[in-house]
């Protein structure tokens, strides 16, 4: 059986591969980089984001150089900042114990702070042709329906039996071709909703002979989302903005963010900030947030408490330097509001 699948599933990518800025290298820290960005991004997105990130940071040390903001800044947009973070921290280990150079065992790679099972095989196949099985959601999906294993794919027994698949059917002659091809495969033709009357596999596959394709891999969890309420209020005195840098155990940890309350004893005493927008609705894999944006003109940078703000860890940042400091996509709509004006409060 495995010899049919290997040799149906890499025909099939000879024709049909992705090409992709990151395919044809075999440079361990450019399949590093893409593979930590596509882990919870699209391709389509997380491309130019790769080509920018490699641009500035071509190699390990220049990255475990930089700041930890330069980076953050780098990443604004894509989401789950920690990846970046990890990067960072891991560039800075691997320059420290392995002379800049990443190491070239899964073992020694999944050390590395943010690199996972997936990623440790993903760079020591494609860089350094270890035969280790790749095993991200594609392959999950692909392996479930091609043998019809209804095991959840969320539980150890799970992950434990789809582990010693994934090393069974793995082509040890040539892992990085297979890896990639059925990665491929997962993402182009057994999709969620599969085209499986293209597919070069469908005469052996169990689920399509069962009819069970819609129903595999099977999960015994769904995502718990909660609801969040936030509210940012946009202070702005002589062109300066109140920003501060979260802190630690955070979503957002390390980027930026502008007044989230009222300071002590300003309702009274000052102007009242204006709504600009109620029920701002941003999704995350665990929260449903919907954020309050207000704009607060001061009339000047003492208005505000400076004892406070300290302890707070908020510091006035010129405007036209807002932008070189890493915020989530939601202030980037703060931001896109104020700029607007008054005729953003129109509509
Ligand atoms: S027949 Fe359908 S379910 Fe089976 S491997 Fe092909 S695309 Fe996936």
């Amino acid at each position: 059986m495995n010899a049919f699948f290997t040799e149906k599933l890499e025909s099939w990518y000879a024709s049909h591969r992705r090409e992709l800025p990151w395919r044809d290298t075999a440079d361990a820290y450019r399949i590093w980089i893409s593979e930590i960005i596509l882990q919870q991004t699209r391709v389509a997105q997380g491309h130019d984001y790769y080509v920018r990130f490699v641009e500035r940071f071509p190699d390990v040390v220049t990255l475990a150089e930089a700041s930890e903001d330069e980076v953050l800044l780098l990443w604004q947009g894509l989401g789950y900042y920690s990846r970046a973070r990890n990067l960072h921290k891991a560039a800075q280990m691997v320059c420290r114990e392995y002379g800049g150079r990443l190491p070239g065992t899964f073992a020694e790679l999944r050390r590395l702070p943010g690199v996972g099972d997936y990623t440790a095989a993903a760079i020591a196949s494609f860089a350094y042709g270890e035969a280790t099985a790749v095993l991200d959601g594609n392959v999950y999906r692909v392996l479930s329906r091609y043998l019809g294993i209804d095991t959840p794919i969320d539980t150890t027994k799970g992950q434990r039996e789809f582990r010693m698949l994934a090393d069974e059917m793995l082509d040890r002659r040539q892992p990085a071709l297979y890896n990639q091809a059925i990665m491929d495969f997962g993402a182009l033709v057994c999709m969620p909703h599969a085209l499986c009357e293209e597919c070069p596999l469908c005469e052996s596959c169990q689920a399509f002979r069962e009819g069970r394709v819609e129903n595999l891999p099977v999960k015994s969890r769904t995502t718990q989302v909660k609801p969040l309420h936030l509210i940012y209020i946009y202070a702005r005195a002589q062109g300066h903005l109140l920003l501060r840098r979260r802190g630690r155990q955070d979503i957002w940890k390390g980027l930026y963010e502008p007044l989230t309350q009222m300071p002590p004893g300003t309702e009274e005493s000052l102007p009242s900030p204006v709504l600009l927008r109620e029920g701002v609705k941003h999704q995350l894999t665990h929260r449903s947030i919907q954020a309050d944006f207000y704009l607060w003109e001061l009339p000047s940078r003492e208005s505000l408490p400076s004892a406070w703000l300290q302890e707070e860890g908020y510091r006035w940042v010129r405007e036209e330097e807002r932008d070189d400091l890493a915020t989530s996509r939601l202030v980037q709509e703060l931001y896109k509001m104020v700029n607007k004006g008054p005729e953003y409060l129109g509509d």
